[in-house]
């Protein structure tokens, strides 16, 4: 069968690995063929991800620091919202991403295919769209299918009021009553956003932390600022079954602490993303695809077919937008013919809840795990005069140390702003930076940037008594 297109490039998928995957090959002189089954470009990330999640966590943001006011003098009257204007907002924000997309991918000359492909064999795919079937032959490939959301069968999915989190964003409307199951990153940042704007959210985690993979003591102050603002947060307790009835959905509940409340008007699901490696006929290419469904590579992000690569949420952890893009570009410039690899040491992970929480590098419960002789540095945003300022003291820095050779291997933020902040110890580690040379680094006073100059010379010793 003849091909409808040829290319010396194709990638399948468009969200933050496909689209920089995309873009940085045709920047490389690479004909290029985008493949993706929506009429917007962005993916995940851009379409029901990072950016709706933030724009609304803005609103909630807005809403809180407006009733924080009244602590100092700053009154204003009961807030309205107009959930139309807000979803209109919302939408525009992605609209504005989506149409830079579309006009980056046009400028550089990549061809967009809308429909959802499939592998023929190790140099083809057939992509099925509204107006049928295009046969697309390849040189190069490179997968960037991205993930979903997990649909636990313990849930009436086909009830409105069970949500994913592309739901949630939806803004169908506030809930008086949401369960949140899963206390992870995105059940915490619709958590953030639903309580602002006056849902009662009940959330329920099955381990004994919230935010598992984060150090606990990072995670404490969210939680204690959630728990006053009227979330219930239930850890150790799992949902065992849903039941959709006219009046609301009945929960049932196991472990030591389980919600007094039973019914619910919402149900956020929220317990993690699956990758979609098993969808795509990889094994006519000869891809090998896990029983989960990701796509094993090695550091150029080939597959065990070397002339197809793959990148982002498909093959593996951190599912992180900011993983994808960097994996995309690595991977466009190794098949391009340049003799790279994954050198990154780290990969920074924010929540960007209220306060945010950012941690970078070795965590201290892994440190422990591993035992690793480590020296850790914490410096309370109480001790920081722009922390006092906003009222925000929640927050602390925290640098975590090689104990021989003092370089940073790790850090953790948690206040405002951390996710910004983060990136400093990001580069520190990198880097290979030791305490001094963060300490002697001067930081402007008064940000709460100092926090990270000030933990370091608490490790130097050259802080002793913060007040
Ligand atoms: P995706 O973004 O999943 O893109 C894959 C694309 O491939 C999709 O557009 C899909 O339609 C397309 N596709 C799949 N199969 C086919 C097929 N057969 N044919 C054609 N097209 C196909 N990450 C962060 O770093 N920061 C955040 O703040 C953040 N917030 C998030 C908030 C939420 C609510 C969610 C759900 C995720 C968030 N993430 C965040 C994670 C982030 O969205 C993902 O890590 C990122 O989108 C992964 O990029 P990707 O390119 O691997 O895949």
């Amino acid at each position: 069968r003849k091909a409808d297109v040829e290319c010396r490039m194709l990638v399948l998928g468009a969200g933050p690995g496909g689209y920089t995957a995309a873009f940085r090959s045709a920047d490389l002189g690479m004909d290029t063929v985008l493949v993706e089954r929506y009429e917007s470009l962005g993916g995940v990330c851009l379409n029901v991800g990072c950016i709706p999640s933030k724009a609304l966590l803005h609103a909630a943001e807005v809403l809180v620091e407006a009733r924080h006011a009244a602590d100092f003098g700053i009154s204003f009257g009961n807030p309205k919202i107009d959930l139309d204007k807000l979803r209109a907002h919302k939408e525009k924000v992605v609209g504005q991403m989506v149409k830079g997309l579309a006009g980056m991918a046009k400028q550089r000359k990549v061809r967009t295919l809308t429909g959802t492909g499939k592998f023929i064999s190790a140099n083809e795919l057939e992509v099925e769209g509204k107006d049928g079937k295009t046969l697309v032959r390849f040189e190069h490939c490179i997968i960037a299918a991205g993930s979903q959301p997990v649909k636990l069968p313990a849930f009436p999915w086909d009830d409105e009021r069970v949500m994913d989190s592309t739901d949630a964003l939806e803004l169908a409307e506030v809930p008086k009553q949401l369960l949140v199951v899963g206390g992870g990153i995105i059940g915490l940042e619709m958590a953030c956003v639903y309580s602002a704007l006056g849902s009662e959210v009940t959330v329920v985690e099955f381990m004994d932390q919230l935010m598992p993979g984060a150090d606990k003591d990072l995670v404490k102050p969210l939680a204690d600022l959630l728990r006053k603002r009227g979330v219930a947060v239930h850890l150790g307790c799992k949902v065992t079954e849903v039941k959709a009835k006219k009046d609301g959905l009945h929960a049932s509940f196991e472990g030591e602490s389980k919600p007094e409340r039973s019914k619910f008007d919402r149900a956020l699901v929220s317990v993690g993303r699956a990758p979609n490696g098993g969808k795509l006929d990889a094994d006519k290419a000869g891809v090998k695809v896990t029983d989960r469904g990701f796509i094993p590579v090695d550091r150029q992000m080939r597959t065990n077919v070397p002339h197809i690569f793959a990148i982002g949420d498909l093959v593996g952890q951190p599912m992180l937008a900011h993983k994808a893009t960097h994996e995309g570009k690595l991977a466009a410039e190794v098949a391009f013919g340049e003799k790279k690899e994954w050198v990154a040491r780290v990969i920074p992970s924010v929540a960007y809840t209220d306060p945010e929480i950012a941690w970078v590098g070795v965590t201290e419960t892994e440190a422990k795990a591993k035992g690793l002789k480590i020296g850790v540095a914490k410096f309370p945003w109480a001790a920081s005069g722009r922390a006092v300022g906003i009222g925000r003291t929640e927050g602390f820095t925290k640098l975590i140390f090689d104990e021989e050779t003092d370089r940073i291997i790790g850090g953790g933020i948690v206040g405002v702003h951390a996710g910004d902040l983060i990136s400093e110890v990001a580069l520190a580690i990198e880097m290979g930076c030791e305490a001094a040379d963060i300490g002697h680094t001067i930081h402007p006073h008064p940000t709460l940037s100092e926090s990270v100059g000030m933990a370091a010379e608490i490790q130097e010793g050259s802080i002793t008594d913060l007040y």
